[in-house]
């Protein structure tokens, strides 16, 4: 059976108070496509008035401490968030993995925090261009996956999100078939950790997903849904993608 999709909208370092109102619109798609679940992931700053002004949405963070509190200037707890209204968590963004040194170390205990913590862990991988042309996409996939992917967690608390690093905000995307071999060897992976419910994490495809591309995407086997960057910040583009799907 396949599994009900998901779309998450990262809005990165974006969004002021005025920005909530787009949630308002996208909000509002929640009745009209009630067969998908549909989350955004805005600024820290915003989770708690977000959560509060859109119940019906799925608010969430774009990262957590792997602690759950301690002298770690700057961070965020999963609990904090939970406590906020965040209903899940991103990790290991190719954006913080790069900028933040984040290892898949790293990633793996953010992802194990955050689900202790109550919230939905959606762990993200994918390749470089150069990782790309020399032929290893899958392989370095693979083994992030299996680095930062927790396997002593319920699955039903697990997101998995395929990032081609060169996809992110750039207009590029892999093509269909790229795309399909790479979410049939995560699912592979997964469904060797968890077995049968393997087959029931998420696993969404992100990068440059737009109104123009997300029906091509989303119907690929085994893409559960999208992670979108660029295209979440208005519900005049993200709205037509939940509707792709
Ligand atoms: P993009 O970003 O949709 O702007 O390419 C995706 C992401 O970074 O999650």
């Amino acid at each position: 059976m396949a599994n009900r999709k998901l779309i998450a909208g990262n809005w990165k370092m974006n969004g002021e108070l005025s920005a909530l109102a787009e949630l308002d619109a996208i909000g509002a798609a929640v009745d009209d496509y009630p067969e998908v679940d549909i989350a955004v992931a805005p600024p820290f700053t915003l989770i708690a008035a977000a959560a509060l002004r859109s119940p019906d949405l799925i608010i969430g963070g774009q990262d957590c401490h792997a602690n759950v509190a301690g002298a770690h200037t700057g961070c965020v707890s999963a609990t904090m968030l939970k406590e906020s209204g965040a209903r899940f968590a991103i990790v290991g963004h190719s954006e913080r993995r790069a900028d933040h040194h984040e290892s898949d170390a790293d990633v793996r205990a953010k992802a194990n925090a955050a689900i202790a913590g109550g919230l939905t862990a959606i762990v993200c991988v994918g390749e470089s261009e150069d990782q790309r042309d020399a032929g290893d996409a899958v392989a370095v996939v693979e083994a992030q996956v299996e680095g930062s992917v927790p396997a002593d967690v319920d699955p039903a608390m697990l997101v998995v999100a395929y990032e081609p690093i060169w996809a992110v905000g750039t207009g590029r995307t892999p093509s269909v078939a790229e795309v399909g071999e790479m979410h049939a060897a995560i699912r592979a992976r997964l469904v060797a950790t968890f077995g049968e419910a393997g087959q029931g994490v998420r696993i969404l495809y992100g990068g440059s997903v737009k109104p123009s591309n997300a029906a091509t995407l989303l119907h690929i086997p085994d893409v559960d849904g999208a992670l979108v960057g660029g295209a979440s910040l208005k519900a005049a583009d993200f709205v037509p993608i939940i509707a792709a799907a």
